[in-house]
């Protein structure tokens, strides 16, 4: 496993960088978030045996499981990257370095409150449902400009980007050049699209931040 985590983290990154600089950028203006849900302790640990700092999880539970015994051993960098219920914000703000899902005023709430209590401020990312997907979290596009500098007024300089997960169904490029466009037009740097089946599209969109989970860990 540890082999083949290496190799595959390998063959990734050159696809990023390849994409990159097809697309006319630089490789290492685009951080791979590597995705680590329901792969065991081990499998991270070989990710960081690799080299890979940064890591994604959906879950608020299983991050807290698995990640601060590694932290105690490796500095990394760990991503919420799940819908978050607001219940888990607190645990949420204590054990990440990014929440990437901020997409309601009662979660912007929920995490200004876990900010003062816990006195560490996570970076932060607004989740916009580009698709307008009902079973999907993000802040609906329509009210996506007035969210957006609410959480600016609330959270300053830790509101950094907007992050997607475009339907699996389209091309996901409108979702992901409706994101980079919005990102820019606010004045914010981070853009956080793409996964294991189309980072490369939101590479050549603007993407600086991929989110790459089987292609790094094997199938789920
Ligand atoms: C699981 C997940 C990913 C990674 O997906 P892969 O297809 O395994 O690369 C990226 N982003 C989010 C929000 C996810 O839930």
């Amino acid at each position: 496993m540890t082999d083949s985590i290496a190799e595959n983290l390998r063959r990734v990154q050159d696809r990023i960088a390849s994409a990159a600089i097809a697309a006319g950028r630089k490789p290492e203006d685009i951080t791979l978030v590597a995705v680590s849900k329901t792969k065991p302790v081990e499998a991270v640990a070989a990710a960081l045996a690799a080299g890979q700092t940064v890591f994604g999880e959906n879950r608020v539970q299983e991050a807290a499981a698995k990640f601060p015994p590694l932290r105690a051993k490796h500095p990394l960098s760990l991503h919420i990257i799940g819908g978050l219920q607001t219940n888990k914000a607190r645990d949420a703000v204590r054990i990440a370095d990014v929440i990437e899902t901020l997409d309601r005023p009662k979660l912007a709430d929920a995490i200004e409150a876990a900010i003062a209590k816990e006195g560490r401020t996570p970076t932060l990312l607004i989740e916009v449902n580009t698709g307008s997907e009902p079973q999907k979290s993000g802040i609906a596009r329509d009210d996506a400009d007035s969210f957006i500098d609410e959480c600016k007024a609330r959270f300053g300089a830790a509101l950094v980007g907007l992050m997607c997960v475009p339907p699996q169904d389209e091309d996901p490029r409108p979702h992901f050049t409706w994101l980079a466009d919005r990102a820019a037009r606010h004045g914010l740097k981070t853009v956080s699209m793409g996964m294991s089946s189309d980072f490369e599209i939101a590479i050549a969109c603007g993407a600086t931040w991929v989110r790459v989970g089987s292609a790094i860990f094997g199938a789920r």
